[in-house]
């Protein structure tokens, strides 16, 4: 596993410290999307501070994307096709509103070159609902 995660992130031109082991692991072991304070809790001995400067780099190395949602960044492990210069993570996001987690909709994609004159830093492109663990209750 960690020897996994340092050739990943030898791939993205990011040197593999421990933190950054770390921060790599608990976004791989979820399928949803995380905020900072979720990220935390995964640790014993929590440095927001670090692990917020990680999620910086990795955002900027195209190994992370970050999904605003109202006042929260939320982050997710990037897929293959993300590069430092483009993220290409312009798919539709669900938020479910009972269980308030976050997942990727990868298969409705923004179409790319929406407007080829401006520089487009951040899309949001979000559905709120219930998601199918929580229909599953009974919950709407
Ligand atoms: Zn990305
Ligand atoms: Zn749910
Ligand atoms: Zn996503």
């Amino acid at each position: 596993m960690k020897k996994e995660i340092e050739d990943k992130l030898i791939q993205k031109h990011t040197k593999p410290t421990t933190m950054r082991i770390l921060v790599y692991e608990v976004l791989m072991q979820h399928d949803i999307a995380l905020s900072l304070s979720e990220i935390e809790r995964a640790f014993q001995v929590a440095d927001r501070v670090t692990i917020y400067r990680t999620l910086k780099t990795f955002e900027e190395r195209g190994i992370v994307h970050r999904i605003s949602e109202n006042n929260t960044s939320k982050y997710k492990l990037c897929g293959e096709t993300c590069t430092a210069e483009k993220h290409q993570d312009r798919h539709l996001h669900f938020y479910c509103k009972h269980c308030k987690e976050t997942t990727c909709g990868t298969t409705i994609q923004l179409p790319s070159g929406l407007d080829a004159s401006v520089k487009i830093d951040e899309v949001r492109f979000f559905a709120t609902g219930t998601c199918t663990l929580c229909l599953k209750k009974g919950l709407q």
